[in-house]
């Protein structure tokens, strides 16, 4: 039904006749002639009917409307003089058509296709009319692009590609599980995957030494900005490595990425910094670190203060932890705004120390000795316009809160250098963390992952044990993580004994990798990079649901088709599954 796809037309194309078919983006009526966008994935040609080239033709473009589906045939030639557009790629040409043939109508638009439309549930109610959109077709096209060019890169690196089930078992990861009925097993229930992980390791243990999927994974959490309960992961495992095999698989994945989608070459290898230089200095274990501010702390200069916050946070085991703005002459408002906002994200209270033609100004300077204003100026470097936020609170939290003032102050103050991709590598995670609602340890990553260090030499203090698990951070998203796993039973046994996991509840959830394990199970371990926030970083999107063809709301509903829905009495009845609510 065409000889080419409309943004395709070239050059080389002038004088000949083609047929083209695509959707009309706009339609304008100048007098005698009528011109139209017809626009298909490939981007957008003018066309233009003329009562002189084809009345009949032209007749009917009169009745073209947006969003009309039409073929034409026509002449392409080149745009008259001082009527090219050079901001299009087809921009330098038109065709004259001989004949329309209008293939399908379509009713008023509910939102315009060449404007952004913001109405998102509108979007995503007629995503296929937002999908239409030439800025979606754009990052659909690169989605595309991206499957393709990680599987070369896989299969180019000797990986196999896998498919694993989705009707399973529990995994490990944490989360919620989606669970789906058996008909068949009355009573009983499939898991919908949180990720490949328990299989990934069987395939190790099946000899499949380097394995990749791009994996379908479901996570039943309440939905935040970047979170979907469906979402996709390419997902690796490989046998006989240890962390920096990897990372250096990793970094060339990305690099590969990035290469085929920006034509940009990324620096490799990546940055690294442990979970605890991230976790001090940033506040975060994903910095984003395309601004600086780091966090300084003043404990040691602060702990005999005459200011009665800092010596008693410092007596009961605090910390002071201070951020420098630099050369930023900040008026007092300014500075009440940064103490609500410190507040608001959860501080406990705020301090600025401003330097003014060489002396310190804040309201608690006046309990300060000399002493410790110097030592306070000599490590932290103050010049005048400098301001210098203070928290004092438990390690925990002043870090934690120092870390979300730190990028507010980044994006208050435009110090985010946008245009640039800060990949970094965390490494060095705590092996464990205490859960206060369960009362005992509980995996960071998972519960397969591996230890520094022998784990049967660990005693007392059990929140000091390193993990070989790594995430890797780009402008301060978590894109990917991932651990060198235990490989052997005995030490696995070991690890649910730290867990508190009683070998029973063990064997009922993960018996089948157990087993595994105890048959010739080689080193391995792996990672999981985050698909669809790949690519809404390449593509310096704020939203995954842009990058998701039919994404859910932060209810987890799908507007395009209604679910989730009731069921039929009838199939929950086969299911034997009866409700206790009435769904609203
Ligand atoms: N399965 C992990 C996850 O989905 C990644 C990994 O350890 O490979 O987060």
């Amino acid at each position: 039904m065409r000889d080419k796809q409309c943004g395709l037309v070239k050059d080389e194309d002038i004088g000949k006749t083609l047929t083209l078919s695509g959707w009309v983006f706009r339609r304008r009526d100048h007098g005698g002639l009528i011109f139209a966008d017809l626009r298909d994935v490939t981007g957008i040609v003018q066309v233009v009917f003329s009562p002189e080239i084809s009345t009949e033709a032209h007749g009917k473009a009169g009745d073209l409307k947006q969003e009309y589906v039409i073929r034409v045939t026509g002449k392409v030639k080149k745009r008259p003089e001082g009527t090219e557009n050079p901001g299009m790629a087809t921009g330098m040409l038109e065709v004259l058509v001989d004949s329309l043939d209008v293939l399908n109508t379509c009713k008023p638009l509910p939102f315009q296709l060449d404007e952004e439309e913001t109405n998102e549930s509108l979007r995503l109610k007629y995503r296929y009319l937002d999908m239409r959109r030439p800025e979606m077709q754009k990052i659909f096209t690169t989605r595309s692009r991206v499957y393709k060019v990680t599987r070369d890169y896989f299969e180019s690196n000797g990986f196999f590609e896998f498919e694993t089930p989705f009707f399973t078992k529990n995994t490990p990861e944490g989360a919620r599980d989606f669970v789906v009925p058996s008909r068949l097993n009355p009573g009983m229930f499939y898991a919908l995957p949180q990720s490949p992980q328990l299989f990934k390791q069987i395939l190790m243990i099946a000899g499949f030494d380097k394995y990749f999927q791009i994996a379908r994974c479901f996570r039943d959490e309440d939905l935040r900005a970047d979170r979907q309960p469906e979402f996709t992961q390419i997902d690796v495992e490989m046998s006989f490595v240890d962390v920096d095999d990897v990372i250096a698989v990793g970094e060339g994945l990305i690099k590969h990425i990035y290469k085929a989608v920006t034509d940009e070459d990324i620096q490799t290898p990546f940055m690294r910094m442990t979970y605890e230089n991230a976790m001090e200095t940033y506040g975060t274990d994903k910095p984003d670190l395309r601004f600086d501010l780091p966090m300084v702390e003043l404990t040691d200069i602060f702990k005999e203060a005459g200011f009665g916050v800092f010596k008693k946070t410092v007596e009961t085991g605090g910390v002071i932890k201070s951020i420098v703005l630099r050369n930023k002459t900040l008026s007092r408002k300014d500075l009440d705004t940064a103490v609500d906002v410190a507040k608001e994200l959860g501080a406990g209270g705020l301090i600025w120390i401003r330097k003014e033609k060489g002396t310190l100004q804040s309201p608690i300077v006046k309990y300060l000795s000399d002493d410790e204003k110097m030592a306070m100026d000599k490590t932290l470097g103050l010049s005048d316009g400098d301001v210098t936020f203070i928290m004092a609170d438990k390690r925990d939290r002043a870090n934690e809160n120092m870390g979300k003032f730190r990028l507010y102050l980044g994006k208050r103050f435009e110090l985010i250098r946008k245009n640039e991709f800060k990949f970094l590598w965390v490494v060095d995670f705590p092996l464990l963390e205490y859960s206060e609602e369960e009362k005992r340890y509980v995996a960071r990553h998972h519960p397969f992952t591996s230890p520094q260090g022998n784990i049967k030499n660990f005693s007392g203090d059990y929140l000091s044990i390193k993990a070989k698990a790594y995430d890797l951070v780009l402008n301060g998203v978590e894109i990917g993580g991932g651990s060198i796993r235990i490989f052997r039973m005995d030490n696995q046994l070991e690890m649910f004994r730290l867990l508190n996991i009683k070998e029973e509840e063990a064997n009922e959830k993960f018996g089948f990798l157990l087993e595994a394990l105890e048959m010739g199970a080689p080193p391995h371990g792996g990672i999981a990079f985050g698909f669809d926030r790949i690519l809404m970083m390449l593509l310096k999107l704020d939203s995954i649901r842009d990058v998701i063809p039919f994404p859910k709301t932060q209810k987890g509903t799908c507007l395009l088709t209604g679910a989730p829905s009731r069921i039929a009495q009838k199939q929950l009845n086969e299911l034997k599954i009866r409700t206790t609510v009435e769904p609203t």
